[in-house]
């Protein structure tokens, strides 16, 4: 299974993107309500920003939609509790596709939407192949088994731009101490006063990129 360890921007390709704009889940696994409130107001406020403005109106078309899985969904996202925070990228036909959140540490609108934006099909900003424009990679304060977090992905049938810019306030991307073995920045942006990682919610480009792969219309 392909699990969001690195890589960079969104996957290529109709076959890795979800029919219909439809994202079907199974969330039984999930049995505390706080918790259950956490991710449906996280998919929620995901929904809404990718949603199209219908004019002089606060309401929006849907663009993507999640919504619990019935019985004839073949494909669907299970979401289950887990060791860490992490998702499949992007739909598969013949794979399972699974969101796994830690009790402690993922259950936060930020976390979970990273997540969502997984499944939707998006990889780690800071993989992207032309990040080294923009960032410095101090491997020296890397945890050990953490490497692989910090690979760089190829452009490639599975790594596709889009046509869009780096974007240091994307919510795929790492905060400047992620995987951090003693303290010490592993992440540093070359643009001055660039801030990285703020993980609270979706960055405009974020949006702009969903919009884009799901082909919204406007
Ligand atoms: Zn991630």
């Amino acid at each position: 299974m392909i699990l969001s360890t690195g890589r960079g921007l969104a996957i290529y390709g109709d076959e890795n993107r979800w029919p219909k704009n439809i994202i079907p889940y199974d969330i039984s696994a999930i049995t505390d309500t706080l918790h259950l409130n956490l991710i449906t107001n996280a998919m929620e406020t995901l929904m809404y920003a990718v949603g199209t403005p219908n004019y002089q109106s606060t309401t929006r078309n849907s663009c993507v939609y999640f919504r619990p899985k019935k019985e004839n969904d073949t494909n669907f996202l299970t979401i289950q509790y887990g060791k860490r925070c992490s998702a499949t990228v992007g739909f598969r036909k013949s794979q399972r596709i699974v969101m796994h959140l830690a009790k402690k540490g993922c259950f936060r609108s930020g976390t979970i939407q990273h997540e969502l934006l997984h499944v939707l099909g998006f990889w780690h900003e800071q993989s992207r192949p032309d990040r080294d424009d923009y960032l410095t990679i101090h491997h020296e304060n890397i945890q050990e088994d953490r490497h692989h977090n910090f690979n760089k992905y190829e452009w490639s049938s599975k790594a596709y731009n889009q046509g869009y810019q780096y974007d240091y306030k994307s919510l795929m991307h790492y905060g400047a101490k992620a995987f951090s073995k003693n303290g010490e920045p592993t992440l540093v942006p070359k643009q001055t006063n660039a801030v990285i990682g703020l993980r609270k919610k979706s960055s405009e480009q974020d949006i702009v990129e969903v919009r884009h792969l799901y082909k919204c219309e406007n």
